[in-house]
C-alpha cells in the first residue's frame, strides 16, 4: 500500500513539473510566432523571370548580377527643379572603381579620400561645391545632391530586356546609364540573347529583304564587342560598326591605367580576370580574342542615322547603307567629336581629344577651338613642357568659355606661354605643318600635332534624333563603407 501511495505521489509531482515545463515552452513559442518575419518581397529576375527576393544582389536561379538593372528599374521622376544651395557629391560605391580622378580634380584638399578602394566624402565641411568631381568620374559614380535632394540624371528609357521605346532598337553598356566594363560586357551578351529569341520566334515571317542583317551592332567597346562575340557564337548574320578602333574608350585611358574589375565571362573566350591589370594588358587580350574568334568588326565606320522601316531598320554609316532586323547601340557616353573636314584631318598626328598633356614636349602644337576644352588643352600643353602652342579660333573673343578659363588664357598669352590667333580658320593639315587662314591671308606654321577640340554631338542628341525617349531618373546611391 505504501509503495502504491509513493508511486501516486511521484506521478503527481512529475506531472506538476512536466506541466510547468510545457507551459514555459508554449510561452516561449508564442512571441516567436508573433515575431515571425514578414513575407519576403519578391520580383521576377529580369533575365530568367524566376521569382527572387527584391533585396537580392544576384539571381539564385540563373546567377545574373542584378546591379546591371539598377538604372532600368529606377523610377522615372521629374526634374529636381531649381537646384538650391551648393552641390554635394553623392558617391555610388558599386560603380566607383577607385581611380582617384575625383580626388585629383577637387580643389579642396582633404574633402574626399580613397578608403578601401572607394572614394568617400570624408570631410563634407571642406566641400564648397565646385562640382568638378562628377565631371571627372569615368564611371558616372558621382551624382550631386542640392540641400540633400538628389539631382536627377538623364538616361534613355530602356526596358529590362534593353529594348528602347523604338521596337527592335536596343541600348547596352554605358549609354544606358551604367558605367563599368563588367556591366557593359554582360549587357551586350544579354541583349543578343533577347534578339536571338525574337529572331527564332519570327523565323520565316519577317518579310525583310534577303540581304538584311539579323542585327546591326554599333560600337566596339566592351558592350559592343561582347554583343558581337555572342552574335558570332550564335551564327547570326550580324554587322558591327565602330567609328574608331576597337575599344577606343579604354585605348584612350591614361597610360597604364589600373583597371579595377572582377572576373567575368566573355562569349567565345571564357573567364577573363582583369582586376588590377593595366589597360595595355586588357587591350592585348581583346585583340587576341578578336583574332582567334574571327569576329567581324568594321572599324573607322561611323553610324550616322538609324531609321525604323518595315520590319527592321535602315542603318546609314559614313560609308554605306544597310538594312538590319534589329539594332543594338553600344555607343558609350563620350559622344562623337565634331570634325572640321579639312584636308589632312585623317593624318595620325591629328586628335580630337587630349589625354596626357605631359607626354608632349618640345613640339609644335596647334589647338583649334574656342570653348573650355580647347583653352584648357592649350594651357596644359603650354605649361607642361616647352611646347610651342598656337590656339586658333574663328571668333574674336572667348566669351563662350568659362570666365576662369578666359582669365587663365589671358595670363598665358601675356606670359608668352602660347600664341592665340583669333578670327582664323584651319584650312589644311600637312605632314610637317598646318595652314591657317587669318582674315583672308594664308599662314603656314611648322607642326607636329593638331588637336581639334570643337565639341561634338552628345549621345542624348543622337538618340533623340532616332526617336529614343530620354527620361530623368533619380538614382539612389548604394551604401558606401564607413
Ligand atoms: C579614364 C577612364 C577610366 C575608367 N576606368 C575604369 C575601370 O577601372 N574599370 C571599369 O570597369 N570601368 C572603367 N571605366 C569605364 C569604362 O571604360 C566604361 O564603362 C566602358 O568602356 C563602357 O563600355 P561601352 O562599350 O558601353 O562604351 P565604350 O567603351 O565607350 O565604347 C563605345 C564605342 O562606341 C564607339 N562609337 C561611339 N559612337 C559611335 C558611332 N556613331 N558610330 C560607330 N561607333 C561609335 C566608340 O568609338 C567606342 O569605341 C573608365 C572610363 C574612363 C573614361
Ligand atoms: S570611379 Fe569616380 S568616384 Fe570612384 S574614385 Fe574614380 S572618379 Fe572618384
Amino acid at each position: 500500500m505504501d509503495t502504491l501511495i509513493s508511486v501516486i505521489i511521484a506521478v503527481v509531482v512529475s506531472l506538476f513539473f512536466v506541466r510547468g515545463y510545457l507551459k514555459k515552452l508554449t510561452a516561449k513559442a508564442a512571441p516567436r510566432a508573433a515575431a515571425a518575419p514578414a513575407p519576403v518581397a519578391m520580383h521576377p529576375c529580369p533575365r530568367c523571370s524566376q521569382p527572387i527576393p527584391k533585396t537580392s544582389s544576384f539571381c539564385s536561379h540563373c546567377g545574373a548580377a542584378l546591379a546591371m538593372w539598377t538604372v532600368h528599374r529606377a523610377e522615372i521622376t521629374t526634374s529636381s527643379g531649381d537646384a538650391k544651395g551648393k552641390p554635394k557629391p553623392v558617391i555610388n560605391a558599386s560603380l566607383c572603381v577607385g581611380c582617384g580622378g575625383c580626388i585629383e580634380v577637387c580643389p579642396e584638399v582633404g574633402a574626399m579620400e580613397l578608403i578601401q578602394g572607394k572614394a568617400i566624402l570624408t570631410h563634407p565641411e571642406l566641400c564648397t561645391g565646385h562640382a568638378k568631381c562628377a565631371e571627372a568620374c569615368p564611371t558616372n559614380a558621382i551624382a550631386y545632391a542640392y540641400d540633400g535632394v538628389l539631382q536627377t540624371v538623364k538616361v534613355p528609357n530602356v526596358k529590362e530586356d534593353f529594348e528602347t521605346n523604338v521596337s527592335g532598337l536596343y541600348i547596352v553598356g554605358e549609354l544606358g546609364g551604367m558605367g563599368l566594363i563588367k556591366t557593359a560586357i554582360n549587357e551586350g551578351k544579354l541583349a543578343i540573347d533577347y534578339v536571338r529569341q525574337r529572331l527564332q520566334a519570327e523565323t520565316g515571317k519577317s518579310g525583310a529583304p534577303d540581304d538584311a542583317f539579323d542585327v546591326a551592332i554599333v560600337g566596339a567597346g566592351p558592350a559592343g564587342l561582347s554583343a558581337s562575340l555572342s552574335a558570332h557564337q550564335y551564327d547570326l548574320h550580324y554587322i558591327t560598326l565602330e567609328q574608331g578602333e576597337i575599344a577606343s574608350t579604354i585605348r584612350n585611358y591614361p597610360r597604364h591605367k589600373f583597371l579595377m574589375a572582377e572576373p567575368l565571362s566573355i562569349p567565345l573566350y571564357g573567364n577573363l580576370y582583369i582586376a588590377d591589370s593595366s589597360k595595355e594588358a586588357l587591350l592585348a587580350v581583346w585583340e587576341t580574342i578578336v583574332q582567334n574568334t574571327g569576329v567581324r568588326i568594321q572599324t573607322n565606320e561611323r553610324l550616322e542615322r538609324v531609321q525604323r522601316n518595315g520590319s527592321g531598320f535602315h542603318v546609314e554609316s559614313s560609308k554605306r547603307k544597310y538594312y538590319a532586323r534589329y539594332v543594338v547601340l553600344a555607343l558609350g557616353r563620350r559622344g562623337s567629336a565634331r570634325k572640321l573636314s579639312v584636308p589632312g584631318e585623317e593624318l595620325s598626328k591629328v586628335a580630337h581629344r587630349l589625354i596626357e598633356a605631359e607626354t608632349y614636349e618640345d613640339k609644335n602644337v596647334l589647338v583649334v577651338g574656342g570653348g573650355d576644352s580647347a583653352i584648357e588643352a592649350a594651357i596644359a600643353l603650354g605649361r607642361a613642357g616647352k611646347n610651342r602652342v598656337t590656339l586658333s579660333y574663328r571668333g574674336a573673343d572667348f566669351k563662350r568659355a568659362r570666365e576662369r578659363n578666359q582669365h587663365f588664357l589671358e595670363a598665358a598669352e601675356k606670359e608668352s606661354k602660347l600664341r592665340v590667333v583669333r578670327r582664323s580658320n584651319l584650312v589644311e593639315i600637312l605632314p610637317a605643318s598646318v595652314a591657317i587662314d587669318v582674315q583672308g591671308a594664308r599662314e603656314e606654321i611648322p607642326n607636329d600635332y593638331v588637336f581639334i577640340l570643337i565639341g561634338g554631338e552628345s549621345p542624348e542628341e543622337f538618340l533623340t534624333k532616332m526617336g529614343v525617349e530620354i527620361v530623368e531618373k533619380s538614382l539612389q546611391p548604394t551604401p558606401t563603407f564607413s
